[in-house]
């Protein structure tokens, strides 16, 4: 979108930059790049009409609002360095030897597997692996949890996949070994900015710009204060439990069935797994093409919760079937999501969201059972991690697996378990342990009793 913006200025002194304002009766519209808003006129003072071109256009929280700052955990550890990568691979055995080393708490030894874990880690985000650079972020911690670059570093890598909560443990460390760090700040901002705080968010770019002024975070900080005040003074759209935003092309009929079928979705979800979040949970609808640009998801994925569900609705008039299924499989990313603290492993995510939906395993049974005969059936335990990489074939076999594995949980032991299994995931060291605590199995039984329980109800 390149056209002129104009600014509406709001009688509490808030400015919204917007591109296409126009008054509608007792609204004023505007359009932003996730569709058409309105506001009412009663809140507005002014509108400033620009005629200068205008950087407007991304309103979605996906992109970072902030840039990530280099930090190195530790300085003059070449040689470390090198001698951890080496022929494009990471050298673990090395790794092993700095950390025996460690125990004897010397102060260069500590560095050094400082060094080595974020030079490995480095590497494998250079691979795209993050999830396995986090764990050498962790494990480098355990050895030095005071080391500020190790805590921004991980926090960073949180970020980048949204995990914002995730991300808070370690900057809030941070916080309390350097106070005065604009870095944490900045980064504090950006957490409670994805996690749609923009209270918080706004107080933490303010502090940042108090230490060291910098207008990357100035312009952040003015981005979060227009976000503020748009999502203020946009009440269309608000229930108890949802807040929703919606495209030009989505009609308010529609936003108001969705609205609708996601508070008896959620009605039902609180009794099924025995939870309520605790704060509104937002809803964004799309236009296919938005979509697309502002979450680069696989084209197989229909919709997405990455803290928000962000649902495609073009040439949607009302809740169709379809529909429903995606807003009750969404909102029940939400629920597990919470519920877990975000650890929920993505088998889980996805297994008890198909259940929820109503999905259930007939058609991929058989399927599933020849793969198991043929030796190839999926394991569990390397669901674990994102499907996102998966290419389709790939996703729908992780899918059906993943319902199927719920599903036989739940004819064992009923909806209970499900809800006991996700408590234990918040709490539990490990999934293992989770599940043994829960349902005195440990993967490879779960995978055993998966394709027993296919091949008993489905396959005969
Ligand atoms: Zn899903």
């Amino acid at each position: 979108m390149s056209s002129a913006a104009d600014t509406i200025v709001l009688k509490n002194g808030r400015r919204i930059v917007a591109a296409n304002v126009v008054e509608e009766g007792d609204r004023v519209s505007y359009e932003t790049s996730a569709g058409k808003l309105s506001i009412p006129k009663s809140i507005v003072s002014r509108i400033e009409h620009d005629n200068l071109g205008s950087s407007f256009g991304s309103n979605s929280r996906s992109e970072p609002p902030v840039s990530a700052p280099q930090v190195e955990p530790v300085r003059g550890y070449d040689d470390v360095v090198h001698l951890t990568i080496h022929d494009n691979l990471i050298d673990f055995a090395y790794i092993a030897r700095l950390e025996s080393d460690a125990r004897s708490n010397s102060r260069v030894a500590v560095e050094k597997v400082a060094a080595a874990h974020h030079a490995a880690a480095q590497f494998l985000i250079g691979k795209g692996d993050i999830n396995s650079a986090i764990d050498h972020y962790r494990q480098a911690l355990s050895f030095a949890p005071d080391n500020l670059g190790l805590l921004l570093n991980l926090s960073v890598l949180y970020l980048r996949q949204s995990q914002f909560s995730n991300a808070l443990d370690p900057l809030e460390h941070a916080r309390r070994i350097s106070p005065d760090s604009a870095d944490v700040a900045k980064l504090m901002g950006w957490a409670y900015y994805g996690a749609n705080k923009m209270d918080r968010a706004v107080e933490e770019w303010k502090r940042a710009e108090h230490i060291q002024p910098d207008t990357e975070v100035e312009h952040a900080l003015d981005k979060a204060l227009r976000d503020k005040a748009e999502e203020e003074s946009y009440r269309e759209g608000e229930t108890a439990h949802f807040a929703l935003k919606y495209s030009g092309s989505a009609t308010p009929d529609l936003a108001r069935g969705i609205l609708h079928a996601l508070e008896d979705d959620f009605r039902d979800l609180e009794s099924q797994l025995d939870y309520t979040p605790p704060e509104p949970i937002a809803v964004i609808l799309y236009t296919d093409q938005a979509f697309a640009d502002i979450t680069r998801a696989p084209s197989w994925a229909g919709a997405i919760n990455d803290g928000r569900i962000r649902i495609p609705v073009q040439g949607l008039s009302g809740v169709t079937s379809e529909l429903a299924h995606v807003l009750k499989h969404e909102l029940t990313h939400s629920f597990v999501g919470q519920k877990t603290h975000g650890r929920a492993p993505t088998w889980v995510q996805e297994g008890v969201a198909q259940w929820m939906e109503g999905r259930r395993s007939n058609n991929a049974a058989a399927a599933l059972v020849e793969m198991a005969g043929q030796g190839h059936a999926p394991h569990l335990e390397q669901l674990e991690g994102s499907w996102l990489g998966l290419p389709s074939g790939a996703a729908a076999t992780a899918y059906a697996y993943a319902l199927a594995a719920v599903e036989s949980i739940i004819q064992a032991g009923g909806v209970g378990d499900i809800s006991r299994l996700l408590d234990r995931i918040a709490s539990s060291p490990s999934m293992d342990s989770a599940l043994r605590e829960t349902l005195h199995s440990d993967y490879a039984d779960l995978d055993q009793q998966t394709i027993t329980y296919l091949r008993n109800e489905y396959v005969r």
